[in-house]
C-alpha cells in the first residue's frame, strides 16, 4: 500500500477537496482506496456523507489491531474511510510524544492499493504523524499571490522528518488549487510556481469551479456531483497523474 499524505500548513488552499476528489477518481478508476481524515474539523468525512460516525482515526490510533472496526465505506465503491471525530482535536497532545503513531497504525491495514491522507491546517503533532506515515506528499497550493508564503516552513519540517522518522518520505508533487485563468494574477503565479518546484508541478491544474465548492454540502465527490464540470475533469487528470508518478516511484 501506498501511503501519500495532502499537506500545507495553511488552511484554505484545497488539501480536503484535493484529498476527497482525488481519493475518489483514483477509486473509481480501479484502485482500492482508504481516506484518512487526519484533521479534527471532519471536513473530508463530513464530504463523504459520513456525519455521524462515532468513532474513527482517533479511536483506531489507540487500538490498531482494531482498525477494521474503525473504516467505513463512502458513497463512492472502491473508496473507504477512517473517519475524523471531535476527539482527534485532542488528540494534538498525545501525539506529541509519539509520532509514529499513525504509521504503526497503517501498519496494520490491509486490503488496499493506496492510503490518502487529509491532513489539519498546521504543522503541528498531526501533520508530524502524517509526515512520518506518508510515502509520499502531494502539496496543494492555491493560485494566488501568497502561494509559496509558509512554504519554507513546510519544507524544513519534511527535512526534519527525513533525516529521522522517515528517510523514505518524498514530495511527489504540487497542485495548483483554485486557478482562475481570467486574471493575470494566476497566471503570474502558475508561472513563478513551474520555475520553483519545475517538474514537481503537475500538468493539471484545479479551477476556481463553484460545483467543486458545493459537492460537499451533498455530500458528494465531484465525480458522482458533476462529473461534467470542469472540476471533474481537472481532478480526473491530476488522479491519471498520481497514478503514473506512484508507479514511477
Ligand atoms: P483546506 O482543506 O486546505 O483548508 P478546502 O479544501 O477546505 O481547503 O478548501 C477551502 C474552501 O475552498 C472550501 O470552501 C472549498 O469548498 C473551496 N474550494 C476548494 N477548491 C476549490 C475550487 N477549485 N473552486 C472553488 N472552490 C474551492
Ligand atoms: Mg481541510
Amino acid at each position: 500500500m501506498k501511503i501519500i499524505g495532502i499537506v500545507n500548513q495553511k488552511g484554505g488552499v484545497a488539501k480536503t477537496t484535493t484529498a476527497v476528489n482525488l481519493a475518489a477518481y483514483l477509486a473509481a478508476q480501479g484502485q482500492r482506496v482508504l481516506l484518512l481524515d487526519m484533521d479534527p474539523q471532519g471536513n473530508a468525512t463530513s464530504a463523504l456523507g459520513l456525519r455521524d460516525a462515532e468513532a474513527g482515526l482517533y479511536e483506531a490510533l489507540g487500538l490498531p489491531g482494531k482498525v477494521s472496526r474503525y473504516i467505513q465505506a463512502s458513497v463512492q465503491p472502491g473508496l473507504d474511510v477512517l473517519p475524523a471525530t471531535p476527539d482527534l482535536a485532542g488528540a494534538g497532545v498525545e501525539l506529541a510524544d509519539d509520532p509514529d503513531a499513525l504509521s504503526r497504525l497503517l501498519a496494520s491495514v490491509n486490503g488496499y492499493d493506496l492510503a490518502i491522507i487529509d491532513a489539519p491546517p498546521s504543522l503541528g503533532p498531526l501533520t508530524v504523524n502524517v509526515l512520518a506515515a506518508a510515502h509520499r506528499l502531494i502539496i496543494p497550493l492555491q493560485a494566488e499571490y501568497f502561494a509559496l508564503e509558509g512554504l519554507a516552513g513546510l519544507m524544513e519540517t519534511v527535512e526534519r522528518v527525513q533525516e529521522s522518522l522517515n528517510p523514505q518520505l518524498q514530495v511527489l508533487g504540487v497542485v495548483l488549487t483554485m486557478f482562475d485563468g481570467r486574471t493575470n494574477l494566476a497566471q503570474e503565479v502558475e508561472t513563478t510556481v513551474r520555475q520553483h518546484f519545475g517538474p514537481l508541478v503537475f500538468g493539471a491544474v484545479i479551477p476556481r469551479n463553484v460545483r467543486l465548492s458545493e459537492a460537499p454540502s451533498f455530500a458528494q465527490p465531484i465525480n458522482l456531483f458533476a462529473p461534467n464540470s470542469l472540476g471533474a475533469a481537472a481532478y480526473q487528470r491530476l488522479a491519471e497523474e498520481v497514478t503514473k508518478r506512484v508507479q514511477k516511484s
